[in-house]
Order: C-alpha cells, then sequence, then structure tokens
C-alpha cells in the first residue's frame, strides 16, 4: 500500500491510498482535480471512493468533481449538508459505524474543529493494516490500539517566534480548530496504546508560517525513541510517496 500526498496544507489537501491490487480510496478533495487526475494517472474507474473529514475549501473544494466523474464521496451527514445534495451521509450507509468500500473498512470519530460535524477516520485494509487519520482538530482525547500506521496534523508550534507575532484572533483561531506539534507527541505517548505495532508516522497539515519542516520530524522521531520505536517519520508535502508496509508479528 502507498500513500501519495497530493497537498497537505490550508492550501488543500488529498491523499491518494493506493494498494498493490484493487481500489484506491482517497482523503479529502482541495485539491484541484486536473492534480488529482495526473496522480492517478487518469485512472478514475480504480478510485472506489472519497472520504472528506468537514466541509472547509482545502478540504472539500473540489467534491463535485469528483462526482461528475462517477465517484462516491462520504462525510457525515452534516458535513453532507453543507456540501451538496450528493454527498453520502457515512451514517445512513454503515453498519455499526464501520463502512466498507471495497476492500477498505473505514472508521471515522469526532473531532473539535469549526465546521459542521468534523471527523477524521480510523481505516483497515489488508496490504497495511491499520492507518489512523487525524486532521484539523484542537484536541484528540481518543484512545486507540492497534495502529499501524499514524497521520497526524501538526499543524504548529505555540513556541515558535513567528506564532507569538500574529495577532491574538488569528491565534485564537489556530489554537481552537488545529493540533501543534506538542499535541501530537503527547497523543503519541498517551493516546497510541499498543506502541509496537506502530511502523510509521507522517506529519500532516503543516502552516507555512509557524511550523518547521526539518524539525518536527526530529522531535517526533525523537519522542518514539524514547517510547523505544525507530520508525520511519516524515512531513506530507506534494509528491511525498509513504510506503504502508503490514505489520508483521514478531516471531517468538
Ligand atoms: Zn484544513
Ligand atoms: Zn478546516
Amino acid at each position: 500500500m502507498k500513500l501519495k500526498v497530493i497537498g497537505s496544507s490550508s492550501g488543500g489537501n488529498c491523499y491518494i491510498l493506493k494498494p498493490d491490487s484493487g481500489k484506491m480510496l482517497i482523503l479529502e478533495a482541495g485539491i484541484n482535480i486536473k492534480e488529482v487526475g495526473k496522480m492517478l494517472t487518469y485512472k478514475w474507474k480504480d478510485v472506489a471512493g472519497v472520504l472528506i473529514t468537514h466541509e472547509h475549501q482545502d478540504h472539500a473544494a473540489y467534491v463535485s468533481e469528483f462526482q461528475a466523474r462517477g465517484i462516491k464521496v462520504y462525510a457525515t451527514s452534516e458535513t453532507a449538508e453543507r456540501i451538496n445534495n450528493q454527498v453520502i451521509p457515512l451514517q445512513f450507509v454503515s453498519k455499526k459505524n464501520v463502512l466498507q468500500i471495497e476492500d477498505f473498512k473505514v472508521m471515522w470519530f469526532d473531532t473539535v474543529h469549526d465546521a459542521a460535524h468534523p471527523v477524521s477516520y480510523f481505516i483497515s485494509h489488508p496490504e497495511m493494516g491499520k492507518l489512523l487519520f487525524i486532521t484539523d482538530t484542537a484536541e484528540i482525547s481518543q484512545k486507540f490500539r492497534g495502529v499501524n500506521h499514524l497521520c497526524i496534523e501538526t499543524n504548529y508550534d505555540p513556541n515558535n517566534a513567528a506564532f507569538a507575532r500574529l495577532s491574538e484572533s488569528y491565534t485564537n483561531r489556530v489554537l481552537l480548530s488545529h493540533l501543534s506539534i506538542d499535541q501530537a507527541e503527547k497523543f503519541i505517548i498517551n493516546n497510541i496504546l499498543d506502541k509496537e505495532k506502530l511502523e510509521s508516522v507522517t506529519l500532516l497539515h503543516l502552516s507555512s508560517r509557524h511550523a518547521d519542516k526539518q524539525d518536527f520530524p526530529k522531535r517526533i522521531k525523537k519522542t518514539l525513541s524514547k517510547l523505544g520505536r525507530d520508525i520511519p517519520v516524515e512531513v506530507a508535502q506534494p509528491y511525498t510517496i509513504i510506503n504502508l508496509k503490514q505489520y508483521e508479528r514478531p516471531n517468538f
């Protein structure tokens, strides 16, 4: 399984989960459809569906373009209402909050963001195990078991000098709607319950103004190494391709 990043910022978000066999799943529709088409080599028929976390433009601006190509788009019913009436409400098509889209099993959970009903996703597939995808949230209190791949927002550093110089209204909005590098570190320590299963960490939605794409992965690496995990940590940027290999249970 490959995670192909097309965009991961307030300028636009879109990620492709591409298995070696079977259909692809797309997360977010906030990047120009022409860019997505290029990345997919225009194989629209191989896309099983698109999941949207919330209605903000950087996540949902191109929903109709996917629908025009015959691709199903899913979101919570409140988010669906804000986008358009062809978005499929997650709650209506799932059994016990689990939605099967081809080989992908999708679960979702609430996040804290200035949107109608924002969520993030916990996705499993035979080729990668379990991927936890968290973005655009002021906090994340849920605990998770069995996470093999973590994609987590690290939007800002509260101690960044440039951040301190911004207006109070701006910094308040960031604090109340996005996750910081400090929160991501604490989440890994306290909320990922079986860290021995973690195989990769990808950092999402970094601010261009008050996030450090050199420093952030180093900090997460350090946190993980204190926990005894030496695994790849990458920043999601356009054209980054991350290998999400299947978790191998150690043989004893
Ligand atoms: Zn966003
Ligand atoms: Zn947002």
